[in-house]
């Protein structure tokens, strides 16, 4: 998205952790704008279990409506509470932008910022350092198929896996474009074309097509077990990995521990060009809620990724900057060894972020 000198968000704290730790992210966001000329319009969306189990709504149509024309970002904290029946509200709103925005990319990056926050031995932190395109619209969590003969041992289910010409392009296309915007070299696509022939197949025709395009970037298709077992092995041969739904989901969370676990994993849900929404990986984590013990640093690489959405690559980059500053400096939450809770972690971030900005 090229660089703009406004943005409207809409700011969806939600449940649990959630709440939590947006409030953080929105205080570095106001203090890395600070200055800057460019105007954050942070809203408040209500949104969560509380608005669902009083009014019985998730989320409206007309608010969909309003979120595409007049909006330019989503930001989310969290969704899930024990007191709704299977989270339906957090599947309303979260499937629903996904599949309603067509927010096809999911974007997860896997960064480590210090070698004591990896399980893997020997490895530095710039060995693990790269990024992965989740296909996010389609694949097998479409919710297509049925079951057959339910709650007899005959019973068959049937969980159908679905892959487009379009969908299939235009995720790989972004990875690649991604590269190049980025002067990365390799792009790697992962599939079980030995074991799934058909999609595999796809995945395989449109991949060699689409990387023709863009000569300087080396491509590879690897097996997602091979892949699986070579990220933990060599995590630095990796600069930017794209795959399916499926793959990318258990992919993703592989690269998240790599990296340090849910309290430093930034997630983004786009559809280049349009309204993006950005939530951490992790949940509301009910067992932690309300005692100020959350990490916020997801959350507040996840606004850094929204201010790279929203055309603004040096706010993102003075985000992460403070992130990491603060890791190094041991200022941080007890999940990754500090001393400091929830709202004094991001405090510590506003202090670097001002700081930085001395002169
Ligand atoms: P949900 O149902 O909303 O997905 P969950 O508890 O099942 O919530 P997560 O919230 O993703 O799943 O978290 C799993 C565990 O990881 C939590 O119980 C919590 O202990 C830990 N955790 C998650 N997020 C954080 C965080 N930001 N900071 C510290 N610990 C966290």
């Amino acid at each position: 998205m090229k660089a703009r000198e406004m943005a409207k968000v809409a700011v969806i704290p939600g449940d649990g952790v959630g709440k939590e730790v947006t409030r953080e992210a929105v205080k570095a966001l106001r203090a890395v704008t600070e200055g800057t000329g460019f105007e954050l319009d942070l809203v408040e969306w209500p949104h969560g279990a509380d608005r669902y189990l009083e009014t019985g709504e998730a989320i409206t149509d007309a608010e969909f409506a309003d979120l595409q024309s007049n909006y330019q970002a989503i930001l989310l904290g969290a969704l899930g509470d024990s007191r709704v029946p299977g989270n339906e509200h957090a599947r309303q709103i979260l499937l629903g932008m996904r599949f309603r925005l067509d927010l096809y990319v999911n974007f997860r990056p896997v960064r480590l910022f210090h070698e004591r926050l990896t399980p893997l031995r020997d490895k530095r932190a710039e060995d693990v350092n790269f990024v992965i395109f989740r296909e996010n619209t389609e694949g097998v969590y479409v919710g297509m198929g049925g079951t057959f003969k339910q709650g007899t041992p005959d019973e068959v289910a049937i969980q159908e896996d679905v892959n487009t010409r379009k969908g299939v392009e235009r995720i790989i296309r972004a990875a690649f474009e991604y590269a190049r915007r980025n002067g990365l070299t390799r792009v790697t696509m992962s599939d079980k074309a030995n074991a799934m022939e058909f999609a595999g197949g796809l995945w395989r025709r449109v991949f060699k097509l689409v990387s023709a395009e863009y000569g300087d970037i080396e491509s590879e298709a690897l097996y997602v077990d091979m892949l699986a077992m070579d990220m933990v092995r060599r995590p630095e041969r990796y600069q930017v990995i794209v795959t399916g739904n499926l793959f990318g989901d258990i992919l993703s969370d592989l690269g998240a521990q790599l990296a340090g676990g849910l309290g430093l994993s930034p997630s983004g849900n786009i559809h280049p060009g349009r309204i993006g929404l950005f939530e951490p990986v992790h949940g509301s984590a009910p067992d932690i809620a309300g005692k100020n013990l959350a990490n916020p640093f997801a959350a507040i690489l996840t606004a850094g990724l929204m201010m790279e959405h929203l055309g603004r690559p040096a706010e993102a980059a003075k985000l992460e900057d403070a992130v990491r500053a603060c890791i190094l400096a041991g200022e941080a939450t007890t999940d990754l060894g500090g001393t400091l809770g929830t709202q004094a972690a991001g405090d510590a971030i506003v202090r670097r972020l001002s700081v930085a900005d001395a002169p």
